[in-house]
Formats: C-alpha cells, structure tokens, sequence
C-alpha cells in the first residue's frame, strides 16, 4: 500500500528506485506542506532518509530526539490539515499502527502491544475506533495479552470479555468478579451482537 503510492509518485517524477533522485524527492517530501502528498508517500519517505538529529529514521530515534518528536508531530497535524477525504479512519488506525511498531522504545509497551494485535486485522481492511484500541490496551494491562492472541478475528478481538472492574449489574451497581475470559469455542460461537462499527479516528 505504501510502496505502491511511493511507486506513483517516483513514477510522476520520472525517477527510478534507489537512484539519489529518489533519496532527494523523499526529502522534499518531508520538506513540503501538510497535505500536499498522500500519507503513505510521507511515511515511505521517512524510511528513505535518517534524522539529522540522531542519524535513525525520522521519528524512530531515541526517545529524547527531539528532532526525532518534532517530525512526529507533524505528522499528526496532517490529521487536522488535509482535507477529511485524504485519509480514512481505518486508514489512519492502519498509519498509527505501523508508527508504533516502527519505534515501539517511543511508546509505553501496552500501547504496542495493542497495535501488534491489531495490525494484521487492520491490513485485512478493518477498521477500529478508538473505544476499540482503548478497551484492547487495558486488556492488555490486565495480562490477557496471550489469550487475545489467539483470536481469529477482528470482532472476536475488539469484543473480548469486559474487564471485571468495569462490569456492572443490569441496575449499574458495581459487580466486580475475577477475570476469566470466555472459551474460544464460545467466543467463536457468539455472533456479534452489533454490526461492524464505524471506525473513528484514534488520538495518537
Ligand atoms: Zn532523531
């Protein structure tokens, strides 16, 4: 997906695959405007440059390059500044993903984790909101990062049992039990009860 928009482009500026014409237009790239390229041409071209600040890919470095932050951060603003249609929520939650497994010293480890478990899914073309990702990292923190391993799909991920403190009783009075996640076989069983949700964007 990244590659192929790289490919257009080098291809619209009649430059070839590791040429240092292809090197000077992944610097022009990060050079230009918010919103001025897609997405995927801005990501493909941080692997085509190092930071000048600490010599890794721009936004990978150590967590302290603030040049390193500084490019993230631009990043980001492309969310708020190209126009809505440039970007899908499943796509951006398929960009945050690939960011935080491209620099995962940067984030606190739950964080990845979530994402690990979700990039396969997010590839396959689903969406998640940000509720989704939420609910995931705290599953995460309560140590069922194994058992959310195993589940075949993204309904079956995104919809793994609540976590105990957050049950409530039909009448909303706290219920607290300890945490036993469902069977597979059940899980696999279940049909979800909502349709696929409209993913959101998810805040970095
Ligand atoms: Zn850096």
């Amino acid at each position: 997906m990244w590659l192929l928009d790289w490919q257009e482009l080098l291809s619209a500026e009649q430059l070839a695959e590791g040429g240092s014409g292809e090197r000077e237009l992944a610097e022009r790239v990060l050079a230009d405007p918010v919103g001025r390229h897609p997405w995927t041409c801005v990501d493909w071209a941080m692997t085509l440059v190092t930071c000048s600040q600490c010599g890794a890919e721009p936004t990978a470095g150590p967590w302290d390059c603030v040049r390193c932050a500084m490019t993230d951060s631009t990043r980001w603003q492309w969310n708020h500044t190209a126009p809505r249609s440039a970007i899908t929520p499943a796509e951006h939650a398929l960009r945050a993903a690939r960011a935080a497994l491209r620099a995962p010293h940067r984030r606190r480890s739950p964080v990845v984790d979530a994402w690990r478990l979700l990039l396969p899914f997010l590839v396959a073309g689903h969406g998640a909101t940000s509720t989704d990702v939420s609910r995931l990292r705290a599953q995460v923190i309560a140590g069922a990062y194994t058992d959310l391993a195993a589940c075949g799909s993204a309904a079956e991920l995104t919809g793994f049992v609540e976590l105990p403190w957050r049950r409530t009783t039909p009448t909303g009075d706290h219920h607290p039990q300890p945490h036993q996640p469902r069977p597979r076989r059940q899980l696999e069983a279940t049909p979800p009860k909502t349709p696929e949700p409209t993913p959101t964007p998810d805040p970095v």
